[in-house]
């Protein structure tokens, strides 16, 4: 074994120290060599498994080996998120600044469950979500609470929505009780999946769950919201909450807040807005407006690790009423009890300990500062419209879907091709498969549409050139292929 390490206790300072630089160096060569490597792993189902032994080594092995078999086993399985031409899902990148923070987050290893357990956590969780509110616009009525994902945030915001009915759910729960109708939550067809999951998790069920329709361009029709609460009224069921977004996953449509506020105002519904994707757009000053009507919210999430260069995970709730979500989740026992009148943040959730993530997101806010984040997400923006005017100027391509954000909806629409869907989905494919790219799709009206998300620290415009260049060639290619096919069948 190269590193001196003891029975029981763990590296020494001087090894910890060079393996560290040791570490870094790698890190550092993996983001110079990111665009040889492929965007997607060319590995088969199984293969990291069954290269790697069944049962854990009985001695201690060396950094040595740990690192080799990081390089030649690990880093084959690595799907390249921080890769430019990650155009897949919504592209998300960290950012050196972020890796420290984390890094010093491991070290620290704070459970931050009581403030005493960790002040660090609790007080600058306070302070980094404030500032990311500030840079949002949204009005000091909101505070924030950092939860691991959006779909924990928005669990928690339906929580606390049904605790403010009084229905002593807390107490009582929900099933076996004939007291209960049907308790209702609205929100779009475009939306994210894990608002349906928070209502299964909830025991609200997914009937519970109303998607009402949209409009040509994704977004929530706000009449056919209102009719769908008053029937639900009419028949005796309790309309709760409502979920707009500000961003939707296949498009980033936007809902229209403004005027679903006014309905939830109206029918006494708390309103949560999914603003996990495009809420970091809210800090660019001519974006500022697609949080639009988040004044009447009750609660608003966004994730700063979807686009805001802070490594996974890191999701914020902001929320009025942290009394509603105390009251649904707080429950001491005696060995958690302190005298301080403090904030612990255990209160405010399901999870006891917490891990330290405001440190990532308070490093990644000092070292780019509000002007740096600005001006990354703005040009995220101007490459995606750049992209898009490129498309609609092309009679062989067209745009699915308006471009509020910085992700493209687009397919391929050549003459005479009858199935669309088919070679739309061939050119993905290909484009995947290649490693030179990835593109992930949609269905919009009926239609297989590639989506082309723009995120990533180190796109550029070149990046974009080359992710055009390739969908043209592929789309030549499959094109020339398919008519030596026809010809071949026609002789
Ligand atoms: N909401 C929207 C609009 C999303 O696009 C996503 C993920 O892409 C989520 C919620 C879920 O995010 P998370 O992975 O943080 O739960």
């Amino acid at each position: 074994m190269n590193d001196s390490q003891t029975n029981f206790g763990d590296m020494s300072a001087e090894d910890f120290r060079r393996r560290g630089y040791e570490m870094i160096d790698w890190i550092a060569g993996y983001f110079e060599r990111l665009e040889d490597l492929p965007v997607l792993s060319s590995n088969q189902p199984n293969d990291l498994k069954n290269a790697l032994p069944k049962s854990a080594p009985e001695n201690g092995e060396s950094f040595d080996r740990i690192f080799a078999d990081v390089e030649t086993l690990i880093l084959p399985a690595v799907t390249n998120w921080n890769h430019p031409n990650f155009h897949g899902l919504f592209s998300t990148s960290t950012s050196a600044a972020g890796i420290f923070g984390e890094m010093l987050a491991a070290a620290f290893d704070q459970k931050a469950m009581l403030w005493r357990t960790s002040p660090a956590s609790t007080e600058l969780e306070e302070v980094v979500t404030d500032w990311l509110r500030q840079m949002m616009k949204l009005d000091d009525g909101f505070k924030g609470i950092i939860y691991d994902t959006a779909s924990v945030s928005t669990l928690h915001a339906i929580a606390a929505a049904r605790e403010g009915l009084n229905l002593r759910i807390r107490e009582n729960g929900m099933s076996g009780r004939g007291d209960l109708p049907l308790l209702t939550v609205y929100t779009s067809g475009q939306s994210h999946s894990s608002i349906e999951k928070a209502v299964i998790l909830l025991g609200l069920g997914q009937k519970s769950l109303r998607k009402i329709g949209t409009n040509e361009r994704f977004e929530m029709d706000a009449n056919l919201l209102r009719e769908a609460i008053e029937e639900d009224k009419r028949n005796g069921c309790i309309p709760f909450c409502v979920v707009a977004t500000v961003g939707t996953t296949s498009t980033t449509s936007i809902d229209p807040v403004e005027e679903i506020a006014a309905i939830c105002e109206e029918n006494t519904l708390w309103l949560h807005v999914d603003a996990a994707y495009a809420g970091s757009a809210a800090i660019v000053p001519e974006l500022q407006n697609c949080l639009k009507g988040c004044e009447h919210a009750d609660s608003v999430v966004t994730n700063p690790h979807k686009w805001l260069f802070t490594p996974f995970d890191l999701s914020i709730l902001y929320c009025r009423h942290t009394d509603l979500l105390k009251q649904a989740f707080s429950l001491v026992p005696e060995y958690l009890k302190t005298n301080e009148t403090v904030t612990n943040q255990m209160d405010y959730g399901i999870q006891l300990g917490r891990r330290f993530r405001a440190l990532k997101l308070w490093f990644v806010m000092r070292y780019f500062g509000q002007n740096g984040l600005i001006e990354r997400i703005r040009e995220h923006c101007r490459l995606a419209k750049l992209l898009a005017s490129w498309i609609e100027a092309d009679k062989n391509w067209e745009l699915l879907a308006p471009v509020p954000f910085a992700l493209v909806c687009f397919r391929a629409n050549p003459k005479n091709v009858g199935d669309l869907d088919a070679l739309n989905e061939k050119i993905m494919n290909e484009i995947n498969q290649s490693g030179k790219a990835y593109l992930s799709h949609t269905k919009l009206n009926g239609k297989f549409t590639i989506r082309l998300s723009i995120g990533s620290l180190r796109v550029e415009e070149r990046h974009i050139e080359k992710i055009w260049n390739l969908l043209n060639e592929t789309l030549g290619e499959i094109s020339r292929k398919d008519a030596k096919a026809q010809r071949k069948a026609e002789e």
